[in-house]
């Protein structure tokens, strides 16, 4: 298995720190907005190598958290006139919807940051401990001039990206050097803060990913993903960070999918392109964009119109009315066993879960691994009909069901039904917090969504009851 290590900047062979298993953490969102079709990306490309990796056998331990203290989030509070927990609380549990929608596994751990104080402050602690950071009015900044690898992992040269920093009118005169970052700030009023050795404030960015890569996977991690634009700062600090403090590697490969165009143009609020996911659901299902998202290399960057999202539609419906010929067989051919002439076609049949095995290889190229299913459809289409064995039209299934499988696709039906009772009563215990915080928005939210799933709640006085619609 290859994959596209962005440290070296060349494919290398996998070989994880621990045989059988893989420590892969990967950045999540900052939770105060919607989540746009950028963000699906990467939810929906580190959610598929994770699943080609367990089909591998891999047994994958997958973090990915959740930044739940940031400026974006405590000024959507102020102007909500609300707590920073209730929005974070909102777009938590719209991320989570999302990527249930998506297909998207749950992670081994979804750490939060505001959960994570401890371990932050032991960090920051350590790193000035050993001359990495220094405090100045309450701030603690990393002295990128003390670690002489930085740069490393964005390329970059720190002399040029000293001096350009410095040339920005924002510069904040307490650091040593203009490209120095900050790890704890100081509490303004009416901000959530902590206590620290430093004074009462609040962490960095960069620092929360640090540490909660360390302790869900340990100091060294086989793989460290996310978004193309995170690899500066966001990752080179981390890698800083992380070096500095455990003094051993961080992350053995570093991967990161490219960006989302929207009509060939870079998307942006300014430009008005942006789409959240809960707009395009309304018109796509969900398992549409994870499908349109898969028809790219997750290196390159991929164009989202209106034209391609239906192509991707087109091509998901050719796959699907392939697996629903093969099962119209299954129930009503009469011939039970293959025949010779079926057995010498199975040959064939394996051929094209090799190709797709290739081509994932080779630092999973999803989108010629859709194009190996294309292939084994057409080949079911021509050899799966009225004169086929049930056998043979079972073996064609369960290739097609297997590939799709690894690819997240072709599984929301059975995803309803195994919609289990525990997770509505969280749901409905969550509408129930969110009432007593007077987020009705939220606790309407709930409601709704639950009620799109067929989901009806009736409060009665021994509690919420629920039931499905027509029961
Ligand atoms: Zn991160």
């Amino acid at each position: 298995m290859k994959i596209y290590n962005t440290l070296t900047r060349k494919k290398e062979e996998f070989v994880p720190l621990e045989e059988g298993k893989v420590k892969m953490y990967v950045c999540g969102p900052t939770v105060y907005d919607y989540i746009h079709i950028g963000n699906a990306r990467p939810y929906v490309v580190f959610d598929t190598i994770r699943r080609y990796m367990e089909y591998k056998g891999y047994e994958v331990n997958y973090v990915q958290n959740f930044t739940d203290v940031d400026d974006k989030i405590i000024n959507r509070a102020n102007k909500e006139n609300t707590t920073m927990q209730v929005i974070s609380d909102r777009y938590i549990q719209e991320a989570l919807t999302a990527a249930k929608g998506l297909n998207v596994k749950i992670a081994t751990h979804h750490p939060r940051v505001t959960e994570e104080m401890p371990g932050i402050l032991d960090m920051i602690k350590v790193l000035v401990d050993k001359g990495f950071a220094y405090e100045v009015e309450g701030s603690v900044y990393f002295d990128t001039r003390a670690d002489d690898t930085y740069g490393k992992l964005s390329k970059k040269n720190i002399d040029e990206l000293q001096a350009g920093a410095s040339e920005r009118v924002d510069v904040d005169n307490n650091k040593k050097n203009p490209m120095d970052f900050i790890l704890w700030k100081p509490a303004k009023t009416n901000e959530p803060k902590w206590e620290s050795l430093w004074g009462e404030g609040r962490p960095g960015w960069h620092i929360e990913c640090s540490v909660m890569a360390k302790k869900y996977l340990g100091e060294t991690i086989d793989i460290h993903a996310g978004g193309e634009d995170l690899v500066f700062p966001h990752h080179e600090n981390e890698v800083a960070q992380s070096e500095s403090a455990n003094g051993v590697p961080f992350a053995k490969y570093w991967m990161h999918n490219g960006f989302i165009n929207v009509d060939n143009k870079k998307m942006s609020k300014s430009l008005g392109n942006f789409f959240t996911l809960r707009d395009i659901v309304k018109e796509f299902p969900y398992e549409v964009i994870r499908f349109f998202i898969l028809n790219g290399q997750y290196r390159m960057p991929i164009n989202f119109s209106r034209e391609l999202i239906q192509a991707a539609q087109n091509g998901l419906e050719r796959i699907k009315n392939g697996l629903s010929n093969i099962k119209y067989t299954i129930e009503n051919t009469t011939i039970n066993e293959m025949s010779e002439l079926e057995k010498a076609l199975l040959p064939n049949l394996s051929k094209y879960k090799m190709d797709f095995e290739a081509t994932m290889e080779d630092d999973f190229n999803t989108a010629d691994a859709i194009t190996a299913i294309y292939e084994l459809v057409k080949f079911a289409n021509i050899n799966v009909n009225e004169n086929s064995s049930k056998e043979f039209a079972q073996a064609v299934k369960g290739e097609l069901e297997k590939l799709t499988e690894i690819l997240g696709l072709l599984q929301q039906e059975d995803e309803v039904i195994a919609d289990d009772a525990t997770e509505i009563e969280a749901l409905i215990e969550q509408r129930q917090n969110a009432k007593k915080n007077k987020d009705f928005a939220l606790a309407d939210k709930i409601r709704d969504d639950l009620k799109d799933r067929g989901i009806v709640l009736e409060d009665t006085r021994q509690g919420v009851r629920w039931s499905h619609k027509g029961n």
